[in-house]
């Protein structure tokens, strides 16, 4: 278990190496700057990609595939900021792929840890540390953010948190997975008062 902690630890701060590097090559001189990370931009202009929108399976099961220099990703997905994190999910396989980026760093072999890695790789480049600083700032968002019983987040949290992801145009799942990373998150037990619900 403390090993698998560790290993853990220790794959976040290498996709955040990694992420941070490519963020920097791509945005240059506006790396910094208080926007959300243009995904798409990323895709075409920087790594060269294509990328197809398009209904990928009935049950909505695949939500985005790579597949030669092509992106595609289902239009169906709802939500902006699935989109958007199917969009550097994707993005990340080619990243991992990419012979430059494997230099120094032990990506696993299995399926299910080449997923976790690039759910890693995605989430660091679509919340870079200075943005999760401004958002959590501007939505009034106190760290560390509490959690409750695994699930649970009180009221005025649960709004600042949406808050906070919108301006980043990220799910709020997503940003609170982010801040668990960042080591932003404590967790709490039940208080009495009123605690709003959300899938964390
Ligand atoms: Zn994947």
């Amino acid at each position: 278990m403390v090993y698998g902690i560790k290993r853990n630890k220790l794959l976040t701060d290498e996709c955040e190496a990694i992420a941070e590097e490519i963020l920097r090559s791509f945005l240059k001189n506006r790396y910094g700057e208080k926007r959300p990370i243009d995904i798409s931009g990323f895709a075409i202009e920087y790594l060269h990609l294509d990328l197809e929108y398009k209904i990928l399976s009935p049950d909505k099961s695949v939500c985005g595939l790579i597949r030669d220099n092509c992106v595609d990703v289902d239009y169906e997905l709802g939500s902006t900021g699935r989109i958007r994190f199917t969009i550097a999910h994707e993005c990340a396989h080619y990243i991992i792929n990419h012979s430059i980026y494997k230099r120094n760093v032990n990506f696993p072999e299995d399926y299910s840890a080449c997923e976790r890695l690039a759910d890693k790789i995605a989430s660091c480049l679509l919340m870079p540390k200075y943005l999760m600083e401004y958002s959590a700032e501007c939505a009034n968002l106190k760290l560390p953010l509490t959690i409750y019983d695994n699930c649970t987040l009180k009221g005025y949290d649960y709004r600042n948190t949406k808050s906070a992801s919108d301006l980043l145009k990220v799910s709020k799942s997503a940003y609170i997975n982010r801040l668990k990373d960042l080591g932003k998150v404590s967790y709490g037990d039940r208080e009495i008062g009123r605690l709003i619900p959300v899938i964390v």
